[in-house]
């Protein structure tokens, strides 16, 4: 799965309220206590950066991040979304 094939503005979406800002989106940054909104997702480029604790990344990051979970578990959760038994 690459982080191309994912949008992170789908993603971020449902955990985290997302507010137009110019070219990018600004959210409350799950990844830390966010009083304001830190949180910048810029959709042209599939990434997120957080100017309180300096998370970045493209969406398999913000669900590494936001699960807490490695980077092979989160592929075999997508995959089993995808591909139901
Ligand atoms: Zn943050």
């Amino acid at each position: 799965m690459m982080n191309s094939s994912m949008n992170l503005v789908d993603i971020a979406s449902k955990y985290i309220l997302l507010q137009p800002s110019r070219k990018a989106l600004k959210g409350k940054c799950p990844f830390h206590k966010d009083e304001t909104t830190s949180l910048l997702i810029i959709p042209q480029s599939n990434v997120f950066k957080c100017f309180g604790c300096g998370a970045e990344g493209g969406p398999m990051e913000f669900l590494m991040r936001i699960e807490n979970k490695n980077r092979t578990k989160v592929i075999a959760d997508i995959a089993e979304k995808t591909f139901p038994q």
